[in-house]
């Protein structure tokens, strides 16, 4: 199991950069007006949206605890109607199978909706090497392809970039252009739009994700708002799905009853404006539809978190409002994780597939406020499972060691509370006569990451403990 092109042993170098570079801190909050008051204001508008989330919760609690027997009935169910169900134990078997799907039909060229499963795969660079070539559909998704970048946002991949930018990554790529630079976004929409329609009438096949795999119909949900995601499945010889196990619901109530919250979570409306489900290869006498339908299911570490301390990422219906909702990624953005699932969710996902090795930084990118939590339609426990990571992160050793030292003394005086007493009682003196005259420490040992962006304030007048003590 693992993640394609996990960067996120470097999250320090990589977040230093991202602050200091002040074209995406403006872009960053840009992001944080836009997604969250949306996402409040129709929330608000649905009376009903706390019971719809806790019935979704339910469902997809129950799914997880029989998941073997809702992906067979899905299975079955897809057969029924002349599609084939592929099983990938890993990121190379889903790869290889991809592969001889194309390989089979001749294809050379191949459009893509939007899928974090197939960033997580590496499905670009492995179709690539192949000689077959990728083209993203979805906005996003084709700019950051033109810009040879990953995501940076689990829904709004280019999220990182603003209309200047985008403008110029069009006139270096788009010859017809002749290097003019786009000032209008409805202008570059159209330019867009116009490249990418010869792209989809020339695809041998198209690849998508799924929001949902239905077990009782053998159906695959998408939804987007761009509409790319009917011109990939219904113009090429063949349709293929790639989705996580954790997709499949039970029924296609099941499927609309999370909708209703995926949508106003994700992006703030009360419906994304195509909501598209898909069943088995075109029938004789349909005027459209692929020539093939295969979905191909990925455990890629998946099943290795059922019943286990993580189990509940699993319910995750990558809204992406835990991202928009947390202050580290707001200042960090998505890059900085180095994993195409970035935020708390990818801090989380990254080191449950990746491993703690490549990824025990990204637990500790947290303040541990609860915001990710609560504004999850699924109520993740997200915290829980962050500080379960950090757990792990000591007893592996892979803390630095000044940190591992660090913890084993308040350990100590933590767990003696006379000791403790006295200690902090003896600190927040010397501390606050050192920093009577000024109120602040602007360097002070063991304190260099705290002062090397802003001051210490110096504690005033008695600690809480013995405050507390003089009162009762
Ligand atoms: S963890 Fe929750 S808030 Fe974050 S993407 Fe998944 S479902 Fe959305």
């Amino acid at each position: 199991m693992t993640i394609h092109h996990v960067t996120s042993s470097r999250f320090k170098e990589q977040s230093h950069a991202a602050l200091a570079d002040a074209v995406l801190q403006g872009n960053l909050t840009r992001m944080r007006g836009n997604f969250l008051p949306r996402r409040a204001k129709v929330r608000d508008g649905l009376p009903e949206f706390d019971d719809l989330r806790d019935a979704g919760i339910a469902i997809k609690k129950h799914t997880i605890a029989h998941l073997d027997l809702y992906l067979e009935a899905f299975e079955a169910a897809v057969a029924a109607t002349g599609g084939t169900v592929h099983w990938a134990a890993d990121a190379g078997e889903a790869r290889a199978i991809t592969l001889s799907i194309c390989q089979e039909l001749g294809a050379r060229t191949v459009t893509k909706g939007k899928t974090m499963v197939g960033e997580e795969i590496g499905i670009n660079p492995y179709l690539e090497a192949h000689g077959i070539t990728p083209v993203e559909t979805d906005l996003g998704e084709y700019i950051i392809q033109l810009a040879d970048q990953p995501p940076s946002h689990i829904i709004a991949p280019a999220i990182h970039l603003n209309r200047a930018q985008v403008g110029q990554i069009f006139a270096d790529h788009h010859p017809h252009l002749k290097g003019r630079v786009m000032e209008d976004v409805d202008e570059m929409l159209d330019d867009a739009r116009g490249v990418l329609r010869q792209r989809f009438l020339d695809a041998d096949v198209g690849i998508t994700g799924a929001n949902f795999l239905i077990a009782e119909t053998g159906q695959t949900v998408i939804v987007t708002n761009e509409g790319n995601g009917d011109l990939t499945q219904l113009l090429p010889k063949a349709h293929i799905v790639l989705a996580g196990i954790e997709k499949v619901v039970p029924t296609l109530e099941d499927a609309t009853t999370i909708l209703r919250v995926l949508a106003r979570s994700a992006t703030g409306q009360e419906m994304s404006a195509y909501t598209t489900f898909s069943a088995g290869a075109a029938r004789p006498g349909d005027p459209d539809g692929p020539g093939a339908f295969h979905v191909v299911l990925i455990d890629n570490g998946r099943s290795a978190l059922l019943g286990g301390e993580t189990e509940d990422i699993l319910r995750c219906i990558r809204c992406g409002s835990c991202l928009n909702a947390c202050p580290v990624y707001g200042k960090v953005g998505g890059h900085a994780y180095g994993s195409n699932y970035s935020g708390p969710m990818g801090a989380i996902l990254t080191p449950a597939l990746a491993g703690m090795a490549e990824a025990h930084h990204l637990p500790n990118a947290s303040s541990l406020c609860g915001r990710c939590e609560e504004v999850c339609p699924m109520r993740i426990p997200i915290p829980k499972m962050l500080r379960h990571f950090r757990e792990e992160e000591m007893k592996m050793g892979l803390a630095p060691a000044a940190a591992r030292r660090g913890l084993k003394l308040w350990a100590k005086l933590a767990s003696r509370p006379a000791l403790w007493r006295r200690a902090t009682s003896l600190v927040t003196s010397v501390l606050g006569a050192m920093g009577r005259r000024r109120g602040r420490f602007s360097a002070l040992p063991l304190s260099g990451a705290w002062t090397a962006t802003r001051d210490l304030p110096a504690p005033q007048g008695k600690s809480f403990q013995s405050q507390w003590a003089r009162r009762s």
